[in-house]
C-alpha cells in the first residue's frame, strides 16, 4: 500500500530524530511521499533542501498566518523572498497560508492581507495552495469566493486539516478545492469531523499527518510522525465504508492530480 502524506513538517525537531530514520519509518508503513510544508522563510527553505535530498519529498513554501511580520516592508520583503523560494524545482505548493482565529499572535486584518497575496502568488506561478484554517471558516470561504470572482478561475489547492463539520463544506468543496483529513478525524470526541470526512466526495480528498501535531488516536500523545499516517486512513476507510487499499490509491492519485505529479 501506497499512501501520500500530504502535509507535515519534517523540519522540526531534527537534531533529536533524524529526517532519515522518520523517513525510513514512513515508507516501511507505507507512507511512500509526503510534502513537507514550510510556515516561514527558514523553514521553507529547508523543507526545499529537505525535498531536495530525499526521495518521494516535496516541498512548499510560504507563511503562516500565525507566524507574519507586523512591519510591512519586512513582510513585503518575505513575500519577494516566498516567491523566490516557489521557484526551486522541488517546490510543489505555496502555504501554508490562510486564516487561523484561535491564536491571536497576529491581526485579523494581517492575516487576511498575507492569504490574499499567498493566493495571488499561487495563481500567478500556478502552483496549487494549501490552506491552513481555525476557527476562521466563515470568513476563509468569503476571502476565497472573492478571489475566485476576481479571477473568474476555480481555487486550485487544498484546505489542509479539515477542523470543522459539515455545514460550510459545500462552500469550499464549490470553490473547487480539495479536503485534507489529519489524526483528529479519529479521536472520540470528533464526530462533526467524521461527518465532514464522510460528506467529501472520493475525488476531493486527502489525507496528512501534520507531524509532529495531532498523532491519530492510537498514538495520542505521542509526537507525530509520517509513519502514523495508517491510522487516519484506515479511520476515514471505516467512514466511507472504502476498502483502505483502495482509499490509499484514490488519495494518493488525487495527491499527484492536485501537485502536478506524475
Ligand atoms: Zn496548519
Ligand atoms: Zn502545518
Amino acid at each position: 500500500m501506497k499512501i501520500f502524506d500530504t502535509h507535515c513538517h519534517l523540519q522540526w525537531h531534527e537534531d533529536e530524530d533524524p529526517i532519515a530514520n522518520r523517513l525510513q519509518r514512513a515508507v516501511e508503513a507505507g507512507a511512500e511521499a509526503c510534502i513537507c510544508v514550510g510556515v516561514d522563510y527558514s523553514s521553507s527553505q529547508r523543507a526545499l533542501r529537505i525535498a531536495e535530498q530525499y526521495d518521494g519529498v516535496y516541498a512548499s513554501v510560504g507563511l503562516h498566518p500565525n507566524d507574519l511580520p507586523k512591519d510591512p516592508p519586512e513582510l513585503e520583503k518575505l513575500f519577494r523572498k516566498i516567491h523566490s523560494l516557489s521557484q526551486q524545482p522541488p517546490c510543489v505548493a505555496i502555504g501554508e497560508t490562510g486564516l487561523d482565529f484561535f491564536r491571536n499572535r497576529t491581526t485579523h486584518h494581517l492575516q487576511a492581507k498575507s492569504f490574499r497575496h499567498h493566493l495571488e502568488m499561487a495563481h500567478e506561478t500556478k502552483l496549487p495552495v494549501i490552506i491552513h484554517c481555525r476557527e476562521a471558516y466563515q470568513e476563509a470561504a468569503s476571502l476565497l469566493q472573492d478571489f475566485s470572482n476576481e479571477t473568474g478561475e476555480p481555487i486550485a489547492g487544498v484546505m489542509h486539516c479539515w477542523s470543522t463539520g459539515s455545514e460550510i463544506l459545500p462552500d469550499f468543496l464549490d470553490l473547487g478545492l480539495y479536503i485534507s483529513f489529519a489524526g483528529n478525524v479519529s479521536y472520540p470526541k470528533s464526530n462533526s469531523l467524521r461527518d465532514a470526512a464522510s460528506n467529501v466526495p472520493l475525488d476531493r480528498l486527502l489525507v496528512e499527518t501534520d507531524a509532529p501535531f495531532l498523532a491519530p488516536q492510537p498514538k495520542r500523545g505521542k509526537r507525530n510522525e509520517p509513519a502514523y499516517i495508517r491510522h487516519t486512513l484506515d479511520c476515514i476507510a471505516e467512514l466511507k465504508g472504502q476498502d483502505a487499499e483502495n482509499l490509499a490509491q484514490v488519495t494518493w492519485a488525487n495527491a499527484c492530480t492536485l501537485f502536478g505529479l506524475d
